[in-house]
């Protein structure tokens, strides 16, 4: 099979026979090469049905997961999306794909660094990049329609929740540093309002105001 069969593959076994709905998400995951995400040498299990390391102990997320937190957000394409932990980088295309502005912090420079190369490559011009601590969010360049946070906090921070416009929503798993629940926090009439929807495991959000680091 060729890379773009494996993909194809990948859309119509693991994400619209489960449920992915938001015919946008189903369309950019036909498109993005997520084996150009995936470091040698796991890149030929690139769409499996799973998360794969992508070095320094972190991973790149789960196709369905990526799918899943996104359609959570109801991107319509003039949004400016926040999202907090860049990793490979390939989440950070998606929402690029469905999102008028993307700003995306990573606090890991050498992951940043190969994941900007990726993206400039791929001629993304709408993606703006942070090193550093993502639990403060990105103020300067707030308040956002969509935040995705794709670590696994201890709660959910007010924060970020500031960060975000009325009506915004906010997708993060939250829990131990082992496991979480995926909540989606909903801004209406300046207050969160949450949701909680499905059982996840992310590598733990390092931060401020996350967990320490070890
Ligand atoms: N969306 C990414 C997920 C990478 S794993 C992908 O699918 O590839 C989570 C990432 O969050 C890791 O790269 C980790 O270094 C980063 N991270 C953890 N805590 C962070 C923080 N406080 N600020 C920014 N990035 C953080």
């Amino acid at each position: 099979m060729t890379w773009n069969e494996k993909r194809q593959h990948m859309v119509d076994s693991q994400l619209v026979k489960r449920g992915i709905k938001d015919n946008r998400v189903i369309q950019s995951m036909r498109k993005v090469p997520r084996h150009d995400f995936v470091p040698d040498p796991l890149r030929k299990c690139a769409y499996d049905d799973c998360p794969l390391s992508i070095g320094k102990g972190q991973t790149i997320s789960q196709p369905y997961m990526v799918a899943f937190m996104t359609e959570c957000l109801r991107l319509r394409g003039d949004e400016r999306v926040l999202e907090i932990g860049t990793g490979s980088g390939y989440q950070t295309a998606i929402l690029a794909e469905l999102a008028e502005e993307v700003y995306t912090i990573e606090r890991i420079p050498e992951l940043s660094e190969r994941a900007q190369g990726l993206l400039d490559e791929a001629g993304y011009g709408n993606i703006f990049f942070k090193v550093g601590d993502g639990t403060y969010g990105w103020p300067e360049r707030g308040p956002f329609e969509g935040i995705i946070v794709t670590a696994g906090a201890p709660n959910i921070s007010s924060v970020l929740g500031e960060q975000l416009n009325e009506e915004g929503r906010m997708v993060v798993p939250v829990g131990t540093r082992h496991s979480q629940s995926l909540y989606r926090i909903t801004k209406r009439k300046g207050q969160l309002m949450e949701e909680n929807l499905i059982l996840c495991i992310f590598v733990p959000l390092i931060g401020e105001y996350a967990w320490e680091e070890n």
